[in-house]
């Protein structure tokens, strides 16, 4: 099947179809699962990454596999990008960017609110390997531009960023890394999605997306990807996907492309949702806040508005009443909502952040950048991955603990 055009269908087409072919031998229509971790060449062929002589088919599964590959390319689709790398998971994608990109002497600026892996990596991992480490509120522009530096070589944003919905504006941050020859601008994408945002169309040079989230869905497959120019990717891989080693498995890529094909479906719902369960919450009388791109009250509500076709299905809120007496009654009373990390499945998901044990652990935020932090989360939130149940159940169990 001529399947040349993906990039002129629409994203539910792309989502079912990129990638994805009727297996000759077989005539299947689902893709195939291959578990093959070694393939049979049909001629005398390489035998390391350095030197696959002109062989174009798979030889070892660190390197390359069908099923990978197919996902691979549904999600450069998906993202209206030239070409995807997948990993064991977000983490695995976050590390062989960062590790793959920078050397010792250069200079990142990061989102000094994100997602705690990706905070902790960065923090403890990046120094010993001798590149220095700016964490800095992104959603403040004047605040990026001072602290870049002659080496700086990369900006890493997350937007809306883990766990306060503080957006960052991607197109003014490419504007200003192209004016202060920054050379990367990376986006975490994995809260807003490619059915919200596509950070390559507004310039940036790469997106991360943790495939356990959103795309995959469901919950029983972790991944991640890391999506660009084919350019890029290529002088990326040898290094930081065949050596270091962090691989998807393929049958990770089979769960989370099947999961994929429903995902602009799933991220309607997914908006239509969080919107009633947020306006719930809204007027509730012992909410204190709600942060919610979608609703009109985010502070950044006309960014959202700009940046994001779909509002995503995350939230953050907090309570009148401790939230850690909250926490424990929804650990004893909800049976919908699941008291758990992550987020982006099908299922709801809500668990308690505290300020002062993040603070400690993770972010280790200097007073002011502390003050920014605080004028969202207060002394702590609940994080609410709203999932695709009725919104009236989800918001009645939420009253039940309230
Ligand atoms: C979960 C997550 C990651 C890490 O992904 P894993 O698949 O858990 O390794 C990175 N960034 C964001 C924003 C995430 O939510």
């Amino acid at each position: 099947m001529n399947k040349s055009n993906a990039n002129k269908w629409g994203e539910r087409t792309k989502a079912i179809h990129a990638g994805e072919f009727i297996d000759p031998a077989s005539r299947a229509s689902s893709p195939n699962l291959v578990m093959s971790s070694t393939f049979c060449p049909d001629q005398v062929a390489g035998f390391s990454a350095h030197n696959r002589s002109d062989y174009q088919g798979h030889i070892y599964a660190r390197v390359s596999n069908p099923t990978i590959k197919q996902l691979g390319t549904k999600l450069a689709a998906m993202e209206g990008a030239e070409a995807a790398q997948c990993y064991a998971s977000g983490m695995a994608a976050s590390h062989a960017l960062l590790a793959g990109r920078l050397n010792a002497g250069d200079h990142l600026i990061i989102s000094d609110t994100n997602y705690v892996g990706t905070a902790e990596l960065v923090r403890d991992s990046l120094p010993r390997w001798g590149i220095k480490v700016t964490p800095v509120d992104t959603s403040d522009l004047d605040l990026v531009a001072s602290v870049i530096e002659p080496s700086t070589k990369m900006i890493w944003l997350e937007t809306p960023a883990n766990p306060i919905m503080r957006l960052s504006d991607i197109e003014a941050i490419v504007k200003l890394a192209r004016d202060k020859n920054v050379r990367d601008v990376v986006v975490d994408s994995t809260f807003a999605t490619p059915a919200a945002t596509k950070p390559l169309t507004l310039g940036a040079d790469f997106v991360v997306h943790s495939l356990t989230k959103y795309i995959g869905g469901h919950g029983d497959a972790m991944g991640g990807a890391v999506i660009g120019r084919k350019q890029d990717l290529d002088a990326l891989n040898l290094e930081a996907t065949v050596h270091y080693g962090g691989v998807l498995s393929p049958f990770n890529a089979w769960l989370i492309m099947r999961g994929a094909a429903t995902f602009p479906l799933r991220m309607q719902a997914h908006e239509a949702t969080a919107m009633r369960v947020a306006k719930f919450l809204e007027q509730h009388k012992k909410i204190k806040s709600v942060y919610y791109p979608g609703l009109v009250s985010h502070p950044q509500h006309d960014l959202a508005k700009r940046q994001m076709k779909n509002f995503s299905g995350m939230l953050s809120f907090r309570t009148c009443e401790t939230g850690e007496s909250v926490a424990s009654r929804m650990i004893q009373k909800f049976q919908l909502i699941h008291y758990a990390v992550s987020l982006g499945h099908h299922r709801s998901l809500i668990y308690w952040i505290p300020t002062q044990m993040l603070m400690n652990s993770t972010y280790r935020l200097s007073h002011d950048a502390e003050q920014r932090y605080r004028r969202f989360a207060g002394d702590g939130l609940f994080r609410f991955s709203v999932g695709i149940e009725n919104p009236e159940d989800l918001c009645a169990e939420l009253d039940a603990v309230l």
